[in-house]
């Protein structure tokens, strides 16, 4: 329970950050957030409180929309490439896509380190790919195919909004709170 997540707003309501239960319950204990949304059939209680389970809290002196660090992971490079393989340069939908290594895992000794990223798991050795490509590109290398990337992959600064599976925002009553800085996702994979 204390682990749920708790959607948190800034002090103009904007959804900025996701945190869980034990955190916001600490940062309404400091004065520093307030319960904007609440499950009653749940209180938190210990020896000094008794408080209804958050779960969307407002910053209370909290104005800015913070820039979020990007996490490296799958669903982020899908991301990052706007949805987009980077191969044919069609959009599709999450699922429909996978991660590509630019450089295969299998062929990666015989590149000199001058030529190539410092890790084959990182952002600048992987794209989003769509099943066919994907399939084409297989272990060779991109000059051995008529592949050609649409961009360089680079890693992202930061992300420009929160992204929220709409599953997760109906089971804890979040959507009517997401009206700005929110990308909605129908499903995460991972
Ligand atoms: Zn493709």
């Amino acid at each position: 329970m204390l682990d749920s997540p708790v959607l948190t707003l800034n002090s103009s309501m904007i959804p900025i950050d996701i945190c869980n239960v034990k955190e916001a319950v600490t940062l309404q204990i400091l004065n520093k957030a307030e319960a904007v949304k609440v499950d009653e059939n749940y209180v938190i209680r210990s020896q000094y409180l008794s408080i209804p389970l958050p779960r969307v809290i407002m910053l209370l002196n909290f104005h800015r929309i913070p820039r979020k660090k990007v996490v490296y992971s799958r669903l982020n490079i899908i991301y990052r490439d706007d949805m987009r393989c980077q191969y044919c340069g069609k959009r599709f939908k999450i699922d429909e896509l996978t991660v590509d290594h630019v450089i295969p895992i299998s062929r990666w000794d015989e590149i000199p380190p001058s030529k190539k990223p410092e890790s084959p798991n990182s952002w600048e050795n992987q794209v989003a790919a769509c099943r066919r490509c994907n399939a084409i590109k297989g272990n060779k290398l991109l000059e051995e195919t008529h592949l050609k990337l649409l961009k360089q992959p680079v890693e992202p600064k930061y992300m420009p909004y929160l992204v929220i599976s709409k599953q997760k925002a109906k089971q804890y009553g979040w959507l009517e709170f997401l009206n700005y800085n929110v990308r909605i996702i129908e499903a995460i994979q991972t």
